[in-house]
């Protein structure tokens, strides 16, 4: 993030709000965090000095409260249930429809989102992550996702460094955080007295141009850097960032059992995980047969249809929905696109009703591991 230290300018704290409102001249929709029924969640900001300050969330398995931040930051709290994953790829979109004329005859028409630029301030590096694999997964060559494309398209994403992470965070064992290196428009880190800024694209060098300001000293640049090696101090890791083997080798261990007899099958865990892409189509025909709406909605291979072949269910237990999860999370994802699913974001693990938690699982089947 401030490998061109000449080109790292320091924004002061009461300049944030000209930040948000250079993005919102320019015609952003701008979204930053929101408290929403006790959590952290990205939404419409009306005002450029609408970012809440002093918010801090304390996460562990199962668990997740809003608490408050005594040094009055704006970005002290680690990550909220949502990262970047709605904007993208929405949760409910119609993809095409279909109406019938007056001759009887049929007409299909794809239906493209009507979604406006947006700015998003305050994502992670973890987040990045996540948005580069749903990329690899969405824009492959040769199946670009045009739904996807266009609201990927309208994207203009402003991150910010983490302080401290949360107590399920492992980003710094995946590879994936705590500092953001890659993918963003303007990263920001946060000092006392204001915010250590990078421009990432030519957009965000436009935008920090306007903006007049003055450029980081090395003090700035030294203590934004010391701040992130001090936030990848992080009491949860897991074993290695290519467990395929571990995990394949381990399809019999008792321990899916064991976590079968706690896991609900509830899919939290699919639905907060900004990496998950599985998806289910359905048929909304209107009640008087002239026309027919075909919707794409989030699945989850929790979910028994999920499983659901011709005739019979691949996984018709939660044994082996768990495993199917966990196993192409952190092991055929290696097959599909060169690396794991997990960018240790720790979602799965605070969202998780039962507190189940993936790195406990892992280090679990890894000592069981023969070595050769
Ligand atoms: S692991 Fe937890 S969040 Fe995931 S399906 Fe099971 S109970 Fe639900
Ligand atoms: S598997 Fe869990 S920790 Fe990993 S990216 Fe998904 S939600 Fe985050």
């Amino acid at each position: 993030m401030y490998s061109e230290p000449d080109r790292t300018v320091f924004l002061p704290l009461a300049q944030l709000s000209s930040l948000v409102a250079r993005l919102m001249a320019l015609g952003y929709q701008c979204l930053g965090p929101t408290v929403e029924n006790g959590a952290i969640v990205m939404r419409e900001l009306h005002s450029p000095d609408g970012l809440p300050r002093g918010l801090q969330a304390e996460q562990a398995p199962g668990r997740y409260r809003l608490t408050q931040d005594p040094h009055k930051r704006y970005f002290a709290w680690a990550n909220g249930p949502q990262a970047i994953k709605p904007q993208t790829f929405a949760p409910q979109e119609s993809l095409w429809r279909v109406e019938r004329d007056v001759a009887g005859g049929l007409r299909f028409a794809a239906v493209l989102p009507a979604v406006p630029a947006q700015a998003i301030i305050g994502v992670r590096a973890c987040d990045l992550a996540a948005l580069a694999l749903q990329d690899a997964h969405f824009l492959r060559a040769g199946r670009r996702d045009p739904h996807y494309a266009h609201r990927r398209g309208q994207l203009f994403l402003v991150a910010v460094q983490c302080v401290e992470p949360a107590a399920t965070c492992f980003c710094a064992s995946t590879g994936d955080g705590p500092t953001p290196t890659t993918g963003y428009d303007i990263a920001l880190a946060e000092l006392t007295d204001g915010f250590v800024a990078v421009a990432g694209s030519a957009k965000g060098a436009a935008v920090l141009d306007t903006l007049s300001l003055a450029q980081a000293t090395p003090q700035q640049i030294g203590a934004a850097r010391q701040q992130g090696q001090a936030a990848a101090s992080q009491t949860r890791s897991l074993p290695g960032r290519n467990l395929r083997d571990t995990l394949l080798s381990q399809l019999d261990h008792p321990r899916w059992d064991e976590v079968a007899t706690r896991c609900l099958a509830c899919g939290n865990c699919t639905a907060v995980c900004p990496t998950c892409f599985c998806h289910a189509e359905q048929d909304a025909p209107s009640l008087d047969g002239h026309s027919s709406e075909h919707a794409r909605i989030w699945d989850s291979c929790f979910g028994e249809a999920h499983g659901h072949l011709h005739g019979f269910n691949v996984r018709p237990d939660i044994r082996s929905r768990y495993r199917q999860w966990l196993t192409h999370k952190l092991a055929t994802w290696h097959d599909q696109f060169g690396r794991s699913g997990c960018v240790g974001c720790g979602r799965c693990i605070a969202w998780c009703p039962v507190g189940i938690d993936l790195t406990e699982e892992v280090a679990v089947l890894k000592a069981s591991e023969v070595q050769p």
